[in-house]
Parts: C-alpha cells; sequence; structure tokens
C-alpha cells in the first residue's frame, strides 16, 4: 500500500475518476442499492479504493438490507473514526486511517449480527480482492 496522506485535494482528482473524488475526498454517499458490492459473496479482502490498504475480510461482511455493502468487524488498525453531526444526527464517520478518505459510518447496538456493530461502507470506496483459493 502506498503512503499517500501527502496528496493535494487537486492531486486526488486527477487520481480518483468524479464520483469516487465526491465520495472518498468529499464524503459523499453513493445512492443506495446502486454499488457493485452490495450482495457480493465472493470470498477475499476488501482494501480501500483510494490507497490500496487492506480493510476489511469478506467473513465479516453480512446482510443488512440497507443498500450499502456492510461489514461487523474492520482490520485492526486500519480505520479512523470521526464524530459526524451532519445532516442532524450524530453518526461515526470510517475513513482509511491510511489515506484519510471516507468510507462510510458505523453504526453500534443494532443487534445484526453477535459483534453488534455495522460498518456500512459505500461499494465505490473499496476495491475487492478474491482469495487466491477460491
Ligand atoms: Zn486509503
Amino acid at each position: 500500500m502506498e503512503n499517500i496522506s501527502h496528496l493535494t485535494e487537486e492531486e486526488w482528482r486527477v487520481r480518483l475518476n468524479p464520483e469516487e473524488f465526491r465520495v472518498l475526498r468529499q464524503a459523499g454517499t453513493e445512492a443506495p442499492w446502486t454499488g457493485k458490492y452490495v450482495d457480493t459473496k465472493t470470498p477475499g479482502t476488501y482494501s480501500c479504493r483510494a490507497c490500496g490498504a487492506k480493510l476489511f475480510e469478506s467473513v465479516t461482511k453480512f446482510d443488512s438490507h440497507c443498500g450499502w455493502p456492510s461489514f461487523d468487524e474492520a482490520l485492526p488498525g486500519t480505520i479512523r473514526y470521526i464524530e459526524d453531526r451532519s445532516h442532524g444526527m450524530v453518526r461515526v464517520e470510517v475513513r482509511c486511517a491510511n489515506c484519510d478518505s471516507h468510507l462510510g459510518h458505523r453504526f453500534d447496538g443494532e443487534g445484526f449480527t453477535p459483534k453488534n456493530a455495522r460498518y456500512c461502507i459505500n461499494s465505490i470506496s473499496l476495491d475487492l480482492e478474491p482469495s487466491s483459493d477460491s
């Protein structure tokens, strides 16, 4: 993975397509049910679309029926959490710890899985690398 935390927003604009830039660098949200990984069950590892840092294992992905890929656990040390008070709510924004790009939000206490957490992540913020033994 690249250390690209020094990139300027203009340099990001060149590296990413306009929709990736809007979500990853401007904390946008893709429309529900439109992302390429909403229903993906392929075994593998999800990495940050912007920098390639590994973020989530497919075994932690579950069906939340919320319209975005959902995971109940992130790989240790890969996530930066920020309190987000936009849209009249208090939510926990989830960013890539390596490049500080926006990934989505974390919700706790919903009871979807025993870990009781839901990382609600934009597909466009992720890249799935399928496991080689699948
Ligand atoms: Zn990243």
